[in-house]
């Protein structure tokens, strides 16, 4: 069993319906337990400005499946979810799901890096994660706290869901 972490992402549609699909979709799944989940928050657009703000929210699972089958589930999780894709990078969409962290593992591919790439640099990968374990360390041995302290906050917004 290996403990990961992936985020959530839509700004396309009924954003929060989408989100909360895809964690149906994980819980539902055989090849995850221990869900948890941290808030949702919104966010501004990076890459094209053009488009509505997102709503992002981090969760964490165990499972025993490889990164890669791992990264097909997501995959597949987001075709249900009607995400197009249409070449345009980091453009709208409906559903996306990033594997941020696996295990300790680290894994470059042609298909799939993790640690994620970018998520140190990203308010609304950082703040969620630290909801969920606020005492993380990166496979390289940087501490979530550390990384944090070098993050602007940006417009990121905690939602309150009735
Ligand atoms: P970003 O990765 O900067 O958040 P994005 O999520 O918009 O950008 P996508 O178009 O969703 O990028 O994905 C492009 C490709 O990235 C995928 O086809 C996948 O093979 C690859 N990829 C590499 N590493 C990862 C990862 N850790 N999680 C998800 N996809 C990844
Ligand atoms: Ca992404
Ligand atoms: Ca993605």
């Amino acid at each position: 069993m290996s403990i990961c972490y992936i985020g959530l992402g839509s700004n396309l549609g009924d954003s929060i319906a989408y989100l909360d699909n895809a964690v149906d979709s994980l819980r539902a799944s055989q090849a995850i337990t221990h869900l948890s989940l941290s808030h949702f928050y919104r966010s501004k657009p990076h890459g094209p400005q053009n488009q509505p703000d997102y709503i992002n929210a981090v969760a964490r699972f165990e499972t025993s499946i490889d990164p890669h089958a791992l990264l097909s589930l997501l995959q597949k999780i987001e075709n249900n979810n009607d995400r197009q894709r249409n070449g345009e990078r980091w453009g709208a969409r409906t559903l996306d799901l990033d594997l941020l962290l696996y295990g300790n593992m680290i894994i470059d591919s042609e298909t799939l890096i993790v640690p994620h790439p970018y998520m140190r640099e990203r308010s609304f990968v950082l703040y969620p994660l630290q909801e969920l374990a606020p005492d993380l360390v990166f496979p390289d041995g940087e501490t979530l706290a550390n990384s944090i302290s070098r993050l602007a906050l940006d417009d990121l917004e905690l939602i309150k869901r009735g």
